[in-house]
């Protein structure tokens, strides 16, 4: 019989996939001194797995005192965002500063519910996957694109484009509506796509 040590893991969130240098460098610091290993998630996080339980506690210390944020249940989700026209020759709209936006705008909102995800693109060809994403922000050249009720998974839906054309304001004013909605409506866990045929869904045209 083969005895398997049981091993943890401890996900650092990184806002619009920015990971800074004194992170970076003490991450593969750990790894190194506790031969652990280093994922990028499909959500731009940085995740460390392999750490043995009476590892984790220090671990999580010396990453928070550089000011890490981790992954747990009920915090807003970081959007997955684009480089935008920071370094994309197509890029409309800076994916980063809207992520920031919103993160300003949902950073004291607590238990969110899981399986909630926003996208932003810098430009309308999507490619942070706004198209199937529970709320997709897309920058164009006339302001911001809002899709929802995208999603991945064994079935998937492309997202329904709610509203063209919008300012950050009313980009910013929809997004609460419908985080608020999602809130409002969901018991544990739900997609937006669950939602969107919901009778006070208050979108409820494809534009
Ligand atoms: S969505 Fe547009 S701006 Fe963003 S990476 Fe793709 S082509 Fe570039």
């Amino acid at each position: 019989m083969t005895n398997t040590i049981a091993t943890t893991r401890l996900t650092i969130l990184l806002p619009a996939g920015r990971l800074p240098l004194a992170l970076m460098g003490k991450a593969q610091e750990l790894a190194q001194k506790y031969q652990l290993e280093i994922y990028l998630s499909t959500l731009q996080n940085l995740r460390i797995m392999g750490i043995l339980e009476e590892d984790l506690p220090m671990i999580r210390r010396e990453l928070a005192a550089l000011g890490a944020q981790f992954k747990e249940p009920g915090r807003f989700p970081l959007p997955r965002v684009c480089i935008g026209v920071r370094d994309c020759t197509l890029g409309v709209g800076d994916p980063e500063r809207i992520s920031a936006l919103i993160l300003e705008k949902f950073k004291d909102r607590g238990k969110t519910k899981p399986k909630f995800k926003i996208a932003i693109s810098g430009c309308t060809l999507g490619c942070s996957g706004v198209r199937n994403t529970d709320i997709g922000i897309m920058a164009t050249r006339k302001g911001f694109d809002l899709y929802v009720g995208g999603k991945g998974g064994t079935s998937p839906m492309a997202g329904r484009r709610i509203l063209r054309d919008l300012d950050e304001q009313e980009m910013l004013t929809a997004v609460i509506r419908l985080v608020d909605f999602h809130d409002a409506h969901t018991g544990s866990k739900q997609r937006m796509a669950k939602l969107i045929n919901h009778p006070d869904f208050p979108y409820k045209n494809a534009v």
